[in-house]
């Protein structure tokens, strides 16, 4: 008899801490009794403008064909992204979202014996898939809660095989100028891969935006990993890429499962992918409500880690306890104690409205706390 059938799962897999997601709208609703339309959430950096036209009109014209299975080799979607990228379709690896690559990439290369590094309050995916295939991972100080790129490197063991940085990151929305990438990606051993996780490139003003496509050709050890989730606006689907030299996609495709990516992702991710106007929109107006959620903090008196992204980081004592407060005003943010910041919780930028309703809610909750 087994007393304890967990002991059945390998130590590895058993040392993995459960990944905690944003709470849903219809669970808080159902908590509180609350009408779902009156809760806001900013808990998980979605796209407030909701789906692109564009990609729901492609959607609605692949309903009839559900009965079939989809494009294993995203033949459509990969030749889109190649125009619009410059890259080979070879080096393309398609996901069911972008954490579907990076685990495909750590799948490919790392195993029990080999570590893996990444910084303090990095995206907590990356220590999902370490210790899934059984390798360890390496945590780098942070610095003033961004990465350090000299820390990460001081990390590398002999025994290292791959190097996690997002860029900008989350949950902290620091970001890395290319020029320190750049000097980072030229001492790291070619034996090393390197994934750049750039989930909110879409987010970054034009002086910012990464250089990553143009370092390809050059460092053959680099994954860039990307996501339709964020300003496509497609978190629902499930659908992102990774971006590499054809030898390591080669090696991610043999991992991958062969029909990862569903019909109606495939053809909603083409057709976003050219949604310039959309992806226009979403830009500024995470820019105008970053403005107008840094501006209310500042009012409040509250204090946050500038951010690069479509959230913020906010400092406020007893996290835990605002996080709660907050919920039962109908606003569902982020507690990220367990990235490390137990005194901070994670906004997402939304609506003008839905910024206004965080707001007064934060500023009725740190009333009632006080
Ligand atoms: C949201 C996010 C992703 C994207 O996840 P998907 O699986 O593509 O939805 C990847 N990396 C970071 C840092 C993120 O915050």
């Amino acid at each position: 008899m087994i007393s304890n059938l967990c002991d059945l799962a390998p130590s590895y897999i058993r040392a993995i801490a459960p990944y905690q997601p944003g709470k849903p709208i219809a669970e808080l609703a159902r908590e509180l009794n609350l009408e779902p339309h009156r809760i806001v959430k900013l808990a998980s950096n979605e796209n407030p403008l909701g789906v692109s036209p564009k990609a729901l009109a492609a959607m609605e014209a692949e309903m009839e064909q559900l009965a079939r299975y989809p494009d294993g080799s995203g033949f459509e979607l990969k030749a889109a992204l190649s125009a619009k990228l410059g890259v080979n379709a070879e080096q393309i690896v398609l996901g069911n979202g972008s954490n579907d690559v990076l685990e495909m990439a750590a799948h490919a290369f790392l195993a029990p014996g080999v570590s893996a590094v990444y910084s303090e309050h990095a995206f907590a995916i990356y220590q999902l898939a370490i210790l899934a295939v059984g390798a360890e991972g390496i945590q780098a100080p942070a610095r003033a809660y961004g990465h350090d790129l000299d820390a990460m490197l001081a990390a590398c063991r002999a025994d290292t095989r791959m190097i996690f940085i997002a860029n900008p990151n989350n949950p902290t929305g620091t970001l890395l100028s290319n020029a320190d990438l750049l000097a980072f990606l030229e001492k790291v051993p070619g034996n090393v891969l390197v994934v750049l996780d750039e989930a909110y490139g879409e987010y970054l003003p034009e002086a910012f935006k990464s250089d990553a496509l143009a370092w390809l050709a050059r460092f053959p050890n680099l994954i860039v990993t990307r996501t339709f989730s964020k300003a496509y606006g497609l978190a629902g689907l499930r659908v992102g890429y990774a971006l590499a030299s054809a030898p390591i996609a080669d090696m991610m495709n043999r991992v991958r499962q062969p029909f990862n990516v569903n019909s109606l992702a495939l053809v909603a991710a083409t057709a976003a992918l050219n949604d310039d106007e959309f992806i226009a929109r979403s830009y500024a107006l995470n820019q105008l409500g970053m403005r107008q959620i840094a501006q209310g903090l500042m009012l409040l008196g509250i204090d946050y880690i500038p951010s690069f992204a479509n959230f913020l980081a906010i400092r406020i004592g007893n996290a835990t306890a605002m996080y709660r407060r907050l919920l039962e005003h109908g606003v569902i943010v982020r507690p990220i104690g367990n990235y490390g910041m137990p005194e901070y919780l994670r906004v997402s930028i939304g609506l003008a409205s839905e910024n206004n309703q965080f707001l007064q809610a934060l500023e009725d909750a740190v009333k009632e706390q006080a």
